[in-house]
């Protein structure tokens, strides 16, 4: 095993993945921006070490710093957390050329899955349902486009296969609109994501968002921890998850579970990873992979009871999996509200002085969170400022007891959407289970006016 793991992140991932090393018994060297300073997970970490200030590409984007902090403390391995270079291929690599374990897949399968073309490609081969779509990158001509258009039947959705975080795509809905909805997103695709590749999707509708955690270690073996649904989201972006999802069989989700599967064994996969996928009417449909951990991996962790970034650093150090399919047993049903530092219906962003931070507790409650009283959160970073986390035997415990947990929140100071989470969890509909991805900006519309 490791004796020190840098970690190349901040905020509540920071914390969570130090809470796993100190369990662990492996000393951690914390990274951190001027603006990161006085966080909580620097002062509880063995060594820190600044690297460059408040802006990320200039900090936690800073690849050489990053190295160089880990040569000089001696760090062994480094978590690179999510976000930030989590799905960094070039960086997986450097890591790995400077002498250093990246507590990640290898940099090949990162490469491969964070081009949707090649990702979905991968899957197809492997026997994972994919969307109906271009099959691979669209070409130039544009009768040809128009042409798979009309073989995939509108609406259709043009991504950017270098996309992510909900951008680079664009629905169209009469062929009319087309041509020119391809030649934005290409142009939208090469600024951003410096790829203007972009293929084609059949839009679907109305689907809720199902992924399936899985493990693999280096010796061919991998389980999946069950699924989560993560239909809940405002712009692309996941408000609230839960696991298991509602309604759907057991029958089900171990069939594609298995197919999750049989795609790690055979590319090779390692560590931990998601698979994402959307469903409609019954069937589910691979959208892409990630190749980290999620925010929303403590659902899984509640009914599971397995620590997934443990995992990810036994795999790392080249331990086999001990768990076995049979031995991942699901137990009741667990909640998570991202608890985010922005105005509740306006979604502007509120970073300043916490003055006042009460968190929930008792049974069933967990908080992920690396704000204390007197903290300040940041204005240069994503808003998310902590996670409740609520476990219950079935749905509706789970529910009841999200409801005293936002309750009993209080942060004072700044503003957080704990009042959206509030409502969510009051939600008829919420309540009854098995919302779409378009639900709460429906909701929303609906609030406003
Ligand atoms: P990103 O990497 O930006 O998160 P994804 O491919 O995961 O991109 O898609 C993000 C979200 O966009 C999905 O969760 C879903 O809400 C929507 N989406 C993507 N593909 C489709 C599709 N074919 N039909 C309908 N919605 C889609």
């Amino acid at each position: 095993m490791f004796g020190k793991i840098l970690i190349a992140n901040r905020g509540e991932i920071a914390l969570r993945i130090q809470r796993a090393c100190r369990e662990m018994g492996i000393r951690t060297v914390a990274v951190h921006s001027t603006a990161d300073a006085d966080a909580k997970y620097v002062r509880l970490a063995d060594e820190s070490v600044c690297i460059g200030p408040a802006q990320s590409n200039l900090s936690y984007l800073n690849v050489p710093a990053i190295i160089s902090a880990a040569e000089v403390t001696d760090a062994e391995a480094i978590h690179p957390g999510y976000g930030f270079l989590s799905e960094n291929a070039d960086f997986a690599e450097r890591v790995e050329t400077s002498g250093f374990t990246f507590i990640g897949p290898r940099a090949e399968n990162i490469r491969q899955m964070g081009d949707k073309v090649s990702a979905k490609q991968a899957m197809r081969d492997a026997g994972v349902p994919c969307v109906p779509g271009s099959d691979g990158a669209l070409p130039e001509d544009n009768n040809e486009i128009i042409k798979i258009a009309r073989r995939i039947g509108y609406p259709v959705i043009i991504k950017a296969s270098g996309g992510g975080g909900g951008r680079g795509m664009r629905v169209v809905r009469t062929e009319a609109a087309l041509l020119t909805s391809v030649a934005t997103t290409r142009e939208e695709a090469r600024v951003a994501f410096g790829n203007p590749t972009v293929y084609m999707e059949k839009f679907l509708e109305n689907p809720r968002h199902i992924e399936i955690q899985v493990l693999s270690d280096n010796f061919q073996n991998a389980i999946y921890l069950g699924e989560r649904d993560c239909s809940m989201q405002r712009r692309n972006q996941k408000v609230l998850e839960e696991a298991p999802a509602f309604g759907i069989s057991r029958r089900q989700i171990d069939k594609l579970g298995a197919r999750c599967v049989d795609a790690c064994k055979r590319i090779g996969y390692r560590g931990a990873g998601t698979f994402e996928f959307l469903y409609e009417n019954g069937e589910f449909y691979f959208i892409e992979m990630n190749t980290r951990v999620q925010v929303e991996h403590p659902v899984t962790e509640m009914i599971t009871g397995i620590d997934i970034v443990r995992e990810q650093i036994r795999i790392a150090a080249g331990e086999r999996l001990t768990l076995r399919q049979k031995d991942v047993v699901l137990r009741g049903h667990a909640l998570e509200c991202r608890i985010n530092a922005e105005d509740p219906f306006t979604f502007v962003p509120s970073p300043g002085k916490v003055t006042g931070w009460h968190m929930p507790g008792g049974p069933g409650v967990r908080v992920d969170s690396h704000v204390y009283s007197g903290y300040t959160v940041p204005p240069y970073y994503d808003s998310m400022i902590g996670k409740i986390i609520t476990h219950g035997d079935t749905r509706e415990q789970a529910i009841a007891r999200m409801n005293v947990a936002l309750s009993e929140l209080a942060v004072d100071g700044i503003k957080t959407n704990a009042q959206l989470h509030r409502e969510i969890v009051n939600d008829r509909a919420f309540i009854q289970g098995g919302t779409s991805i378009h639900y709460l900006e429906a909701k929303l519309a609906e609030l406003h006016k």
